[in-house]
């Protein structure tokens, strides 16, 4: 069994999107810049914010982050995502989620300039992955599949398991796995007996929220598992939906849970983001 090491992957994108930072200040005077907008008090939602801002500070870009109250009107959500849409020191906009009940989600997110839309989320850009055109693709979905390639794992024709169908996380997995040309079933909570198929994967990937969801009689020999899940146990450790200890001796790679997807989705955002300063760039230069 390998573990699939997130962590170091991710340290070394950083260092890529650094060197790149460095190299388009110099040649083209631009600063990558994101805006995050963070509604309310949620501490898992501020956490994962503060994580984005240091992660752009140690690479170089510039960042902002909009704090909104919780009973924030739609209209003043709207109006900041309208302003950063304009602010040419920005090149992409994260409206961190879950919002509160009274926010018009879809709305919210279908405001972001196509061009600035950093996770992907846009309906314009889940087509153009759909349809398997370059765009922006989700970021913890695109870390997994960086992740793969990095050890070199080819998921053409290989029998891929995505449980969980968000359209954050399940939907653009299985789009990406389908682009690669692998075979994809897609399972959810209202799936008849999960174990019927995800013990016919060669690759199991996994993002829903449940700990120990995939035990290890639900796992065949040597499969590969990608445990996206990020859950708070009972004595306060982070914890993925994969029974790890007993599944990993029966699995020939594996993800941590942390240090396997998690790192690697901020690494997305940030090359997400230097993609967006250089596309930017290239028109203004155009
Ligand atoms: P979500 O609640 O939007 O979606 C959960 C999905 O899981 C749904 O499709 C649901 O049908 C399915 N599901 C729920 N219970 C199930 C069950 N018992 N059997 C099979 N399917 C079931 O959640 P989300 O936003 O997609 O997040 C899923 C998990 O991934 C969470 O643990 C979240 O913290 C984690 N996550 C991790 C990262 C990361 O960077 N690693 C990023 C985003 C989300």
């Amino acid at each position: 069994m390998q573990i699939l090491d997130g962590k170091a992957l991710a340290q070394k994108i950083e260092k890529n999107v650094a060197s790149e930072v460095v190299k388009l200040k110099e040649n083209r005077g631009r600063t990558p810049g994101l805006a995050v907008i963070l509604v309310g008090q949620d501490p898992a939602s501020a956490a994962y914010v503060n994580m984005k801002k240091k992660a752009c500070d140690r690479v170089g870009f510039y960042s902002v982050t909009h704090e909104m109250p919780e009973d924030i009107s739609q209209e003043a959500i709207e109006n900041t995502i309208k302003m950063m849409n304009q602010n040419p020191n920005i090149d992409g906009i994260l409206v961190q989620l879950p919002l509160p009940p009274q926010i018009d989600t879809t709305k919210i997110l279908e405001l972001v300039d196509p061009a600035k839309d950093v996770d992907g989320f846009h309906p314009y850009n889940v087509g153009r992955l759909v349809t398997n055109l370059d765009g922006f693709v989700p970021c913890t979905p695109l870390g997994v599949m960086e992740l793969l390639a990095e050890y070199n794992i080819d998921v053409k024709g290989k029998n891929c398991c995505v449980v969980g169908a968000s359209n954050i996380v399940g939907k653009p997995m299985a789009s990406l796995l389908l682009n690669a040309d692998a075979t994809v079933e897609i399972c959810h909570i209202f799936t008849d007996d999960l174990k019927k198929h995800t013990l016919q994967a060669d690759i199991i990937l996994v993002g829903v929220g449940v700990i120990n969801l995939i035990k290890e009689d639900m796992v065949k020999e040597d499969a590969i598992i990608i445990d996206i899940g990020i859950n708070r146990a009972e004595n306060g450790k982070l914890v993925g939906d994969v029974d790890f200890e007993n599944v990993a001796s029966k699995c020939s790679y594996i993800t941590p849970v942390p240090g396997g997807v998690g790192p690697m989705t901020i690494a997305m955002l940030l090359s997400n983001t230097l993609k967006a300063a250089k596309q930017s760039a290239d028109k203004e230069e155009a």
